[in-house]
């Protein structure tokens, strides 16, 4: 029997809707690849389960937890140093569709949304445990308490949460690893390699050419603590912990010479944040000689130098994902993301010159943001003219600090976890003090389609990747998303 089946469950079609079938990015589900990766390394047997890659629902995924039936299954609610929520909507139906076709097998959850509130998640989901916190040592004490029997309060397994009864049983949550050199790489050979497929945008130069595609980290956390922002909630406190740049590159070969990798994103939260391991990490690749496509997040504050993005680019680093959220620094700061206009302008610059493209992500319907305020953000998408521009509808994610505040000012929130998904039919924005949800879901879908259809925009695309890239665009903008919450006027 195995011990530990990891389960990623498949939500692709509620969460991006329209977008789910050619267009959306396939990830591979790096957390639970590390979870994996530790729990064998730790003796048990192991087997993954990535129903978002391989495109089954909910009652396909319970067939086949049913057949395999492992002493212990751990639904995977999101990746790591993520923040996505959604996935949570595809847990609840799979997790109900697993206690349906196989009665009384044990069901862990883990994630972003089961670490912020446990108890909900027994009370509620139904999950026979919540796994709080980074799901390592602790998958391998609770399988190890269940080999013999089940796991008892007065002795409890660190960050497991489970109902005795009525009552809750829980203990802290150990504490985090410290160093990530000491986990083993990601258990690529478990993971279904050949489909994963890139972003459309991070191959504009070769469409043809999204997959393979994998992922990796540099680093664990975030220092920041922007307050929409809900990446550190598993790790119960803001933090950076980084791997030494030679862990990376030996992870780096691995997937370069076993799955020909070339497209390869970078899931840091802030890739930059420690110049001298990037440079290191830079140079390793550069001396190896390997053919990347690779992009990354930075922080426009982190990045200071046209020398580091000069060698970022040469290692393969094409694209950097800034998160500017908002031209108006009174709607920034406000959201604890104070990066003045100097500093963004400053960085945007400097990558220009490196020659790295450039995706600006921007949110729409922040608490200050009024109609005026958006139109700056968007105004302000279209004069830098990024290769990419990211637009989403502020929402107030579970385990953030915008999500309490919604609370308290008794704001509207999404009633079920798909309302969550920036793409889905059930999207949910928050309100702002001056605008309501439906105002800033069709400001952010109409700022789409403008920015796309730009004719500045289009010709210089044309310009940097070819008639191939608009023509996609084009493409992409004949898929209309439904809206549910447009629909109801
Ligand atoms: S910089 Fe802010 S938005 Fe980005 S990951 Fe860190 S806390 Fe989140």
């Amino acid at each position: 029997m195995t011990d530990l089946l990891l389960v990623f469950p498949n939500n692709r079609s509620r969460a991006y809707g329209a977008l789910a079938a050619t267009v959306a990015a396939i990830s591979a589900p790096v957390q639970l690849g590390l979870t994996a990766a530790f729990a064998r390394k730790a003796g048990l047997s192991v087997a993954v389960l990535d129903a978002d890659a391989e495109n089954l629902d909910p009652a396909g995924t319970a067939a086949r937890v049913a057949s395999a039936r492992p002493l212990l299954v751990l639904l995977s609610t999101d990746s790591l140093n993520s923040g996505d929520v959604t996935k949570m909507a595809a847990a609840s139906d799979t997790l109900r569709a697993i206690k349906a076709a196989a009665p009384g097998l044990p069901v862990a959850v883990e994630g972003v949304v089961p670490s912020a509130f446990p108890e909900q998640m027994l009370r509620e989901e139904g999950a026979d445990f919540v796994v709080q916190g980074e799901a390592y040592q602790q998958v391998v004490d609770l399988v190890g308490a269940l080999k013999t029997g089940k796991p008892r309060p007065e002795e409890p397994v660190l960050g497991v949460w489970w109902l005795e009864g009525d009552k809750v049983a829980t203990s802290q949550r150990p504490p985090l690893v410290k160093d990530p050199d000491q986990i083993p790489f990601v258990a690529w050979d478990l993971l279904p390699m050949d489909k994963y497929r890139a972003h459309h945008w991070h191959c504009f130069d070769d469409l043809g050419r999204r997959q393979p595609y994998a992922s990796i980290y540099t680093n664990l956390g975030c220092p920041y603590t922007c307050t929409f922002c809900n990446v550190n909630v598993v790790y119960g406190k803001a933090n950076f912990r980084p791997r030494t740049p030679e862990n990376v590159v030996e992870e780096i070969d691995l997937l370069v010479k076993r799955y020909r990798v070339r497209n390869l994103r970078i899931v840091d939260n802030v890739f930059t944040i420690k110049p001298d391991l990037c440079e290191k990490l830079c140079d390793l690749i550069i001396r190896r000689g390997y053919d990347l496509n690779i992009w990354v997040y930075a922080r426009v504050e982190t990045v200071k130098t046209l020398g580091l993005l000069q060698k970022m680019k040469k290692a393969g680093i094409n694209w950097v994902a800034y998160g500017i959220e908002a031209a108006s620094e009174k709607v920034r700061d406000a959201v604890d993301k104070g990066s003045s206009e100097q500093v963004i302008d400053k960085a945007i610059e400097l990558t220009r010159q490196a020659g790295i493209h450039i995706v600006g992500n921007f949110i729409f319907g922040l608490p200050e943001d009024d109609r005026d305020s958006m139109r700056r953000s968007f105004d302000m998408a279209k004069q830098y003219n990024f290769e990419y521009a990211n637009f989403y509808a502020a929402m107030a994610y579970p385990g953030t600090e915008l999500h309490d505040y919604a609370r308290k000012e008794g704001i509207e929130l999404p009633k079920t976890w798909a309302g969550y998904g920036q793409y889905s039919e059930d999207a949910l924005p928050m309100s702002t003090r001056y605008l309501k949800p439906a105002e800033v879901l069709r400001f952010r879908d109409e700022a789409f389609v403008e920015y796309n259809t730009n004719p500045r925009y289009l010709e210089m695309m044309r310009a940097k990747f070819g008639q191939q890239a608009v023509d996609y665009i084009r493409e992409i903008l004949k898929i209309k998303l439904r809206r549910k919450l447009l629909e109801a006027g």
